[in-house]
């Protein structure tokens, strides 16, 4: 039960908040934490959660066919780490429900806590918490780091982490920025970067495409909004420049081209269904940020503007 002296009254009233969202993971953390390293996908991956000095989760799921016997999985957890740090025959773990999640949002989650420190290097020591959730079927093994002070900080986290999302759309949030998509849309690859994030999903025959450029006043220094997201267009399809539509977008510059049929020129795509496009591109100056959406499906039923109404990407408002 070395969970248990943990307690919530004594967090930091200063820390400010915010939430990270990710494959359906969302948790509250203070301002500082963000996505240290991921990797994998939907069913089986991994998110590193960092401070500005160290590590303070590591969360790694699995779905299995079948449900597993959760403590093995947790067993082969703790396999690897003391391989890691070579812990030799000098590893101590200990397994115990932790009383702390059972009153929280996680009651009737099978889990499992556990502690492995090593017998004589005492400062060698990882706890954590594994879990199976029958909702989405997935296996979680989520590794804490926090010092003593830092106790009730990281309760406050672990509660607030959620492993599946509950209603029709999936939050992503990392770094400064947050989009809410329709959650049957999967993320195909990412890049991660404070200048430039981009993120591709997929959905069945359906592409989205979500990007935010940073330092928006360097990139515009040179000509204004219109004339710089002609660029993108052209990028796309050289054919865009001239059809995407100056509209106003929660009072920013935007351009915007709705069902969209792109004139298919090459004989490659002779005899493939017809694709439909959506993009919005607008330029948000409080935050000093360019986002670009861009839905486009096969076939011409309209569903590209539903799932454009239904993408919510945060710029200066809440
Ligand atoms: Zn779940
Ligand atoms: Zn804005």
């Amino acid at each position: 039960m070395y969970f248990e002296n943990m307690s919530e009254n004594t967090v930091n009233p200063g820390n400010t908040e915010k939430m990270i969202a990710w494959y359906g993971f969302t948790m509250t953390v203070p301002q500082d934490w963000d996505i240290g390293a991921f990797s994998g996908n939907y069913d089986n991956g991994y998110l590193r959660i960092d401070d500005r000095f160290s590590v303070k989760l590591g969360i790694k799921w699995q779905t299995f066919k079948k449900k597993p016997n959760l403590r093995l999985v947790v067993d082969n957890f703790i396999k690897r780490i003391v391989k890691q740090f070579k812990f030799g025959k000098k590893a101590k773990p200990e397994f115990g429900a932790i009383r702390w999640i059972d009153d929280t949002q996680w009651t009737g989650v099978e889990q499992i806590g556990f502690k492995i420190v090593h017998l004589k290097k005492t400062h060698l020591k990882f706890e954590g918490v594994g879990f199976h959730c029958s909702g989405c079927n997935k296996t979680v093994v989520c590794q804490l780091y926090y010092t003593q002070e830092e106790q009730p900080l990281m309760l406050k986290v672990i509660r607030s982490l959620r492993d599946h999302v509950q209603g029709d759309k999936a939050p992503w949030a990392i770094l400064d920025f947050h989009a809410d998509i329709p959650k049957e849309f999967r993320l195909d690859n990412c890049e991660v970067k404070s200048a430039f994030l981009q993120m591709n999903f997929s959905a069945g025959k359906a592409k989205l495409r979500i990007a935010r450029w940073g330092l928006a006043d360097v990139l515009l220094r040179k000509m204004p909004f219109y004339d710089w997201s002609k660029g993108v267009m052209k990028s796309l399809y050289h054919e865009l420049a001239e059809k995407a539509v100056q509209v106003d977008f929660r009072g920013h510059q935007a351009v915007e081209l709705l069902n969209y049929k792109p004139v298919k020129k090459s004989f490659l795509s002779k005899g493939q269904p017809e694709e439909s496009l959506n993009i919005k591109l607008w330029y948000c100056p409080e935050i000093n940020r360019i986002f670009l959406t861009e839905i486009r499906v096969d076939g011409n039923d309209g569903i590209a503007g539903k799932f454009m109404e239904q993408v919510r990407v945060v710029c200066h408002e809440q």
